[in-house]
């Protein structure tokens, strides 16, 4: 008998989601989004890179612009209108001071009371695949940066540009972790869910010969009815959640 998931926060109105490439918050995510979005809450997108190493057919200059795009048309499918890009080069993002100061001062910027990010642990699916190193580089800052942004002492220099401390974010939530503490309900995001995935129609088409459409149900059908059996038999997206 395993433990139940319980059920995400509720009392938040601001929400940020820092995360590697193009395409990681739509493998899951995007459906508890398009639930959070549906009550009126706002959430923004921060990206690390433009995922331009993504896509073996087609050069980082031609692949940035196009991943950006369907990025931000896939934000759109959510609820989400703002979508920011931190410029780090995809494949080879450093954990480090730089990193940590970029999303500190997005979180300074954007002043969430919740920031989702994306596993930074080595392994997924209990072990069964290798993380990417872009993946644990992000996540990891993420988790610190959190506490940077409330400290005026690191970083000082952010101040300088008008970036005043904010110590107002209560929940680091990751997804995709393999040991979940907390769960949304993914039924009314889902065919949202879905769709926001079809944006990266490129990245999926390079990647798959398998009908787009019946890749992304699959996608979602599977990351979705991982986590059901401890949430009550509903299909759900499934957080590790850090209090503050
Ligand atoms: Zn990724």
């Amino acid at each position: 008998m395993t433990d139940q998931l319980k059920p995400m926060p509720e009392n938040w109105q601001r929400a940020l989601a820092v995360v590697a490439h193009p395409d990681d918050l739509e493998y899951g995510c995007a459906a508890a989004i398009a639930h959070w979005t549906d009550g009126g809450r706002d959430v923004t997108y921060v990206l690390a890179t433009r995922g331009e190493a993504g896509i073996d057919t087609c050069p980082p200059t031609e692949c940035a612009p196009l991943r950006e795009r369907e990025q931000r048309a896939s934000a759109a499918v959510v609820g989400v209108s703002e979508v920011e890009f931190l410029n780090h080069r995809d494949g080879v993002i450093e954990y480090g001071i730089d990193l940590r100061r970029d999303i500190a001062a997005a979180v300074r910027r954007h002043r969430p009371e919740l920031v989702i990010t994306l596993n930074h642990r080595e392994t997924w699916a209990g072990g069964a695949y290798w993380n990417t190193p872009d993946h644990v580089a992000v996540g990891r800052a993420t988790l610190d940066a959190v506490g940077d942004a409330g400290n005026r002492w690191i970083f000082s220099e952010l101040i300088e540009q008008g970036l005043e401390p904010w110590n107002g974010v209560r929940w680091v939530a990751v997804a995709g972790s393999d040991t979940p503490t907390h769960a949304q309900d993914a039924g009314p995001g889902y065919e949202r869910g879905v769709r926001s995935l079809l944006e990266h129609r490129a990245y999926i088409e390079a990647l798959t010969d398998e009908d787009p459409e019946a890749y992304a149900r699959s996608i979602l059908d599977m990351g979705t009815s991982q986590v059901a059996d401890r949430f009550g038999g509903r299909p759900a997206v499934g957080f590790e959640v850090f209090s503050r």
